[in-house]
């Protein structure tokens, strides 16, 4: 299978490595927090909030514009669902798109399958697969409240094997397993994207399996999502570098 983009993950710069989570109301937000961060950041995310309300015409507005997006829309369904909606997503022009490992081998390896089929015979480009691992804002409460009585770290590893095992091109995890995910997937090309980035300097919300962004990058996360201690701040290209810095300086 032929992975988009692949070759230039080693020579990454830290801000290429960032992933900026456009988690606003309206598509003029959203076109403002891009106008202000394209050209220092990778790559911008949508995900459900945005998209319930902006849809796919901002998605491909933002796609033709040579933007990356990651559409962040966590599909969970059965196999043929999730396969048809992931087609349609690499339809709009995504640069990454995700589904949830939860639902199971078959539904990720239809997807990747169905995807790689389209993309080929349309000539588009193969957006990046990767699966949500657990989610960042959940913990061992969290988790044993739905009938997993298990760490999340542990859960969060075995999910990230079951999706490198069906073919997906890397896992959303949290910053604190991403270490374990690589060390256990050592010998494939598997990405780890991280959200619950924050900033020293940040204060606390709702996520809870947290660290700083350079403590993720050490770990092996490839990529960084971070939304709200960028987006909602006064002057988010200054906080960007501010963080970019520290994550320089702690590696
Ligand atoms: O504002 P904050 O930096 O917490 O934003 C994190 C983003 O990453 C949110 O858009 C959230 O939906 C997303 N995300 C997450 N945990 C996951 C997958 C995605 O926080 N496991």
């Amino acid at each position: 299978m032929t992975k988009p983009l692949e070759a230039e993950y080693p020579q990454l710069k830290i801000n290429d490595r960032i992933i900026v989570a456009l988690d606003v109301a309206t598509a003029d937000e959203a076109r403002a927090i891009v106008a202000e961060l394209r050209g220092s950041v990778g790559a911008f995310k949508i995900g459900m909030q945005l998209f319930t309300s902006a849809g796919p015409d901002l998605v491909r507005e933002f796609a033709t514009s040579s933007l990356k997006i990651f559409l962040d829309l966590k599909f969970h369904d059965i196999p043929n669902t999730v396969a048809k909606a992931a087609v349609e997503a690499a339809r709009l022009g995504v640069w990454m798109l995700n589904v949830h490992t939860l639902g199971g081998g078959e539904m990720m390896r239809q997807t990747v399958e169905e995807v790689d089929a389209v993309c080929k015979r349309e000539t588009l480009a193969r957006p990046l697969i990767i699966g949500v691992t657990v989610l960042t804002s959940a913990d061992r409460e969290t988790l044993r409240q739905v009938g997993i009585d298990r760490e999340p770290e542990t859960v969060a590893v075995e999910l990230a094997s079951l999706a490198a095992e069906y073919g997906l091109d890397g896992v959303v995890a949290s910053p604190l397993e991403a270490e374990a995910i690589r060390r256990s997937n050592a010998n494939k090309d598997f990405l780890i994207v991280t959200p619950g980035i924050r900033a020293d300097f940040a204060t606390g919300d709702d996520q809870k399996r947290v660290t700083t962004l350079g403590r993720a990058l050490a770990g092996g996360a490839d990529f960084a999502v971070i939304g709200r201690p960028i987006t909602q701040v006064e002057n988010r290209l200054t906080t960007l570098e501010k963080i970019v810095d520290s994550a320089r300086h702690e590696n």
